[in-house]
């Protein structure tokens, strides 16, 4: 089992850079026209430098130019457009304020518990409303569908149950989004075996990449000369000019130290999810990345297609198998193309210095053909042989030791900086359709000076306690130990 000495150094190393030669996932295997776009000399000077084009840079870039008159934004992104965790998902629009309720609301109380659980249902319409307006629904293959959790044990399952009872004993609007299903529903009308019990509620599928692409092309459109992204442009160092020697670095205090040369900026905006930590050290330890796989099968005739019907999560305890060292971290989650029948299916079952990582340059075969393995199974086919590997690919996370995003300004003691005008959306924890449109759109608004706090959770801002006594390496050893 990984010490606690371990632990804590998985967690406080240095993610370092976007490895240049990431895995391909599925998702991407169609490049977007402009996954390698980039102005012919990087401008010189921009009042937003937005750091990452995943879902997040992309609300913060939109949100800044919708709501401002004139403000010029660069999107500077490492390796080819939407390249992270955005382009390398499960492709799943769900919540989990079901199952996290209880412990939000034992940790924050009720109310703020409430406030995260709407924040993230909201944000699951927001992306439908965004996949709309976009007119990206077929682009984007997006499906409204039903999720059924699925508990592996009584235990999970009844967990749950208590969760949702109070969820909707606290909050009597939320009632009725979860519909509990015994074993027997579960598996004579989905199929699903092994089952303890179910849930459904109302979710989606998307296919990330090309909605997070589309929108940029859109707005490349609409804004010409305020926006350009910069691909293939890894953002090295931040400096702030506190003398102002010029006239130029009191406008734009910032200096980005890229791989194509300096671009200076008024703010920078860090959406740079699992990576936050190389370029802000303090944030080693509060943010961790975590590295995820995902695969794409396809059953062949094996089960009929539900994909325009249903998504599939399955929850089990935390598992460690001494021989190889690898735990499994509780969670399986799995879509269905409607178009092709292809499965998306995600899970962890690895070392822990393995998924404590940043590297997606490589997919480990062992976590590829466990997934592999255990996919047949939940449809009751012991038979895998007709089930067939199309893709296989890792991707990174930003994980935090209280399961909350960071959304707000960095404080000087955060930046090592004087200046005020840095900015962070990171830490979805594996959820960020669930979170990253809206928190993006928050921080935008908040860089703007407008006031969010009547919907964005107080718990997810970088208030001082927080800070000091919840975002340490000691509680993100804490809260990994918990997940094993
Ligand atoms: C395998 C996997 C499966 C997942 N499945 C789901 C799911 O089904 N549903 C769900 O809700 N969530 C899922 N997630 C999580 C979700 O994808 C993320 O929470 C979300 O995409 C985060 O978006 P982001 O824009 O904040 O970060 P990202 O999409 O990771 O974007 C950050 C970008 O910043 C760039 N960058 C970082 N540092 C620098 C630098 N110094 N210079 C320039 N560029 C830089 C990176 O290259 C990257 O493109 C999954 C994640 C993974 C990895």
């Amino acid at each position: 089992m990984t010490s606690d000495k371990e632990l804590a150094s998985l967690v406080t190393a240095d993610p370092g850079l976007p490895r240049p030669n990431p895995t391909q996932s599925y998702w991407q295997h169609v490049p977007h026209p402009l996954a390698e776009t980039q102005s012919e000399s990087l401008p010189s000077e921009r009042d937003y430098a937005i750091v990452g084009s995943g879902i997040t840079g992309l609300s913060v870039a939109k949100t800044l130019l919708e709501h401002h008159p004139t403000a010029t934004v660069a999107v500077l992104e490492a390796r080819t457009l939407c390249s992270g965790a955005t382009g390398r998902n499960g492709g799943q629009m769900a919540a989990n304020a079901g199952e996290e309720y209880w412990h939000l609301a034992e940790v924050h109380g009720p109310e703020m518990a409430g406030k995260i659980a709407k924040f993230t249902l909201r944000n699951l319409e927001k992306m439908q409303e965004l996949i709309e307006e976009y007119d990206a629904v077929e682009a984007s293959e997006m499906q409204k569908i039903q999720k059924l959790r699925v508990f592996m044990t009584d235990g999970k399952f009844e967990d749950f149950k208590k969760s949702v009872a109070r969820l909707e004993a606290d909050h009597p609007s939320m009632k009725g989004i979860y519909t509990i299903l015994d074993a027997d529903t579960v598996l004579k009308e989905y199929g699903i075996h092994g089952a303890s019990g179910g849930a459904l509620l109302p979710a989606g599928t998307v296919w990330p990449y090309r909605l997070v692409t589309n929108v940029f092309d859109a707005l490349l459109k609409k804004y010409p000369g305020r926006l350009t992204i910069e691909t293939n442009t890894a953002v090295e160092a931040v400096e702030y000019d506190e003398k102002f020697l010029t006239p130029i670095s009191s406008v734009f205090p910032y200096t980005l130290r890229t791989s194509r040369g300096p671009m200076r900026a008024a703010s920078v905006v860090y959406c740079t999810n699992g990576y936050s930590g190389h370029l802000l050290p303090s944030l080693r330890g509060r943010i961790h990345s975590f590295k995820g796989t995902m695969t794409v099968q396809d059953p062949g005739k094996a089960v009929s297609n539900q994909g325009k019907s249903v998504s599939w999560g399955f929850h089990y305890p935390p598992t460690y198998d001494p021989d190889t060292q690898r735990h499994g971290y509780g969670l399986y989650y799995l879509g269905q193309s409607a178009k092709t029948g292809y499965f998306y299916f995600g899970g962890e079952n690895t070392r822990m210095d393995e998924a404590v990582s940043a590297d997606d340059s490589f997919v480990a075969s062992h976590s590829v053909s466990h997934l592999q393995s255990v996919l047949p199974r939940f449809f009751g086919k012991e038979d895998k042989a007709s089930w067939k590997l199309v893709s296989s690919w890792s991707g990174i996370m930003g994980f935090s030791s209280d399961g909350l995003p960071l959304v707000g300004r960095l404080s000087p003691a955060l930046t090592g900086r004087r200046g005020e005008g840095e900015w962070i959306a990171a830490a979805f924890n594996g959820y960020g359709m669930a979170n990253c449109l809206m928190a993006g759109e928050a921080l935008a608004l908040m860089i703007l000076g407008e006031k969010v706090n009547d919907w964005l959770p107080g718990a997810y801002e970088l208030g001082e306690q927080r800070l000091q006594s919840i975002l340490t390496p000691p509680e993100a050893v804490k809260a990994l130990s918990s997940k094993l």
